[in-house]
């Protein structure tokens, strides 16, 4: 299911003494079944972004299309209610919001909310929390046992027991050990690849933009500044480092080889790539550009 902005505005309490603008006229495209990463320093934007994409936030002008549902400033709860369960999003930290007495409970609290017989949310409950990688004995325990990495994973199976079709994750990867961190990023990859899942990614890791996003989308200051493909966005290295972005490692060392004389117009984006070029740059003698 894809998603966009037109002439997106929002801002926070607004009419009062106190309002904040956050987005400024934002247009992007979130193109169904992608992987699209969100980037850009804190305060620019990227949250409230996410909020707006699933129906928390509705902008103070411009419209958000979700599918065929429209969402302005004037919109009704029903079509607001539609785009939640359409679009579930993951909070940053969200293991916060985690309440229930056992895993299974409040993994099944989403669906029985809207609905769904207690049977058929704990089914899917069960479901969606194996896929995360809860094992089945941990089920009716408190979720208060659990490690944050896991306890983040019960949050996540929770929206995904909604059956969402599109998947916002704001930072879901901060403050895990390297392992918790790489299963989640497969795990996310993988509900694209398997499930069809449209996946929107708020992230810092520009080596985690490399790997798994099929499109980039750049924030600053209540704008976008840059989208494409990451081969595309990473281009810019020289844009991107005066932007303090970062950039995936991968790319700063061939820009480290290109300051070393060694010639390339490649931009690898994985390890793999990387590898392929140095090895075809060696097996031409030397000459990297003449393949
Ligand atoms: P990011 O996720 O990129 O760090 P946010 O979307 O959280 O950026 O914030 C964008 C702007 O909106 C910032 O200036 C921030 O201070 C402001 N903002 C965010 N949340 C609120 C809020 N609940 N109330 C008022 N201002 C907010
Ligand atoms: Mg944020």
């Amino acid at each position: 299911m894809g998603i966009t902005l037109k002439n997106v505005s929002y801002t926070y309490q607004a009419g009062t003494p106190f309002e904040g603008p956050a987005l400024f006229e934002v247009n992007l495209e979130i193109k169904d079944g992608s992987y699209t990463a969100l980037v850009g320093h804190t305060g620019s934007g990227k949250s409230t972004i996410l909020q707006l994409l699933n129906g928390l936030l509705v902008p103070t002008e411009g419209s958000v299309v979700i599918d065929d549902v429209k969402i302005t400033s004037t919109s009704v709860n029903k079509d607001i209610k539609q785009v939640r369960r359409k679009v579930g999003l993951v909070f940053q930290f969200a293991e916060s919001q985690i309440f229930d007495e056992t895993i299974l409970k409040d993994v099944a609290f989403g669906p029985q909310n809207f609905g769904v017989s207690k049977e058929d949310a704990e089914r899917v409950a069960r479901e969606k929390l194996t896929l995360v990688g809860i094992s089945e004995e941990l089920f009716e325990r408190s979720p208060f046992e659990l490690s944050g990495g896991q306890m983040r994973r019960v949050a996540i199976a929770g929206v995904l027991a909604m059956q969402p079709e599109v998947l916002v994750l704001d930072e879901p990867t901060a403050g895990l050990d390297p392992k918790g961190r790489f299963e989640m990023m497969e795990m996310f990859a993988q509900l694209q690849r398997e499930k069809g899942i449209t996946i929107v990614l708020v992230t810092h890791q520009m080596n985690d933009v490399s790997d798994y996003a099929d499109y980039v989308i750049v924030c600053e200051k209540g704008t976008v500044v840059k989208t494409g493909t990451p081969e595309e966005v990473f281009a810019d290295a020289a844009w991107l480092q005066e932007k303090q972005l970062g950039l995936p490692s991968t790319v700063q060392f061939v820009e480290k080889l290109k300051a070393k004389g060694f010639q390339t117009d490649a931009r690898p984006m994985n390890l793999d790539a990387l590898a392929d070029l140095l090895v075809s740059h060696s097996k031409n003698g030397g000459d990297a550009s003449a393949r």
